[in-house]
């Protein structure tokens, strides 16, 4: 139920962190929250918050939106590598002097017993893939898929949570659909059955689909990691969902009901 003194937050998502600050927030009627969907995923997950799908129309139709339905807050909660979506908030915010919360989730390091080769671009690992055809595990999600054209000579198994495009698929791929979270023990024999030889990934950090990284490293397989592009600063950064819960607890409503984060 909606109060009529409730501050309005909007909540930019597609994300882990999204659906979990959106579980917090649920049935908190100081805050009047909107989760954003870009629309990318054909199914998305139920989300406890009204929600709403699909673009604004760049940095400009965001400002208009957030001035037309009066929000107070802006919470970018979007993937890493989601960057028009971060920029757009973070010029949108600067227009209309809506304040702006990211949550920033830390990016993945190198464990001992990682052979890790981290790269700029999906471009820069294809290439690294190098001549000789090998068995991929490629895990950059359907949209960039068809850069893997540019070495058809390698087997590649994909997976995403829709299925890419059949004219962007190289030539010989296998795809997988599946959506997080993965566990350790299933990532190992998905590994072994498929026969990879290298995992070619994104940094996206969190826990979520980590678990393939902790399976490479248990059976010696090399990873080509694409880092991260920037993001434009925020006038908060956390790195959780309960971290920005907790900030708005302390610097909102100072009242949000006790949630234990
Ligand atoms: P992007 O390149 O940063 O954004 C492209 C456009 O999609 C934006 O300009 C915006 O359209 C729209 N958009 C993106 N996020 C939106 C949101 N939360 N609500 C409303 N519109 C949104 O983003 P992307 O990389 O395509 O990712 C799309 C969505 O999937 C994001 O929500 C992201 O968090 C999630 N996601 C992305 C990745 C990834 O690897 N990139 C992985 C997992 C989840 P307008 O300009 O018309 O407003």
């Amino acid at each position: 139920m909606e109060q009529q003194n409730a501050m309005k937050v909007l909540i930019l998502g597609g994300t882990s962190e999204a659906a979990a600050l959106a579980r917090l927030l649920a049935g908190e009627h100081r805050l009047d929250a909107l989760l954003s969907l870009a629309g990318a995923t054909k199914a998305p997950a139920a989300q406890p918050l009204p929600t709403r799908i699909g673009g604004f129309g760049g940095s400009a139709g965001l400002a208009r939106f957030l001035r037309e339905e009066r929000f107070a807050l802006v919470v970018d909660a979007t993937h890493p590598f989601a960057t028009t979506m971060s920029a757009n908030a973070r010029a949108a915010c600067n227009q209309t002097g809506v304040p702006l919360i990211a949550i920033r989730r830390l990016a993945w390091t190198p464990q001992p017993g990682d052979a890790w080769q981290q790269v700029a671009n999906l471009e820069a690992a294809i290439a690294a893939l190098g001549e000789a055809p090998r068995r991929v595990f490629l895990t950059t999600g359907r949209k960039e898929v068809a850069i893997a054209r540019h070495a058809p000579q390698h087997h590649y198994l994909i997976r995403s949570v829709d299925p890419p495009p059949p004219e962007t698929l190289p030539p010989r791929a296998t795809v997988l659909l599946s959506r997080g979270p993965f566990e350790v023990d299933a990532e190992r024999a998905l590994l072994r059955e498929h026969q990879i030889e290298v995992v070619v990934t994104k940094n996206a950090g969190g826990e979520a689909t980590r678990a393939k990284l902790d399976a490479a490293r248990a059976l010696g397989l090399p990873v080509i990691m694409v880092e991260r592009p920037p993001k434009p600063r925020a006038d908060v950064e956390v790195a959780s969902a309960a971290e920005a819960y907790a900030w708005l607890a302390a610097h909102v409503t100072g009242s949000l009901t006790e949630r234990g984060v």
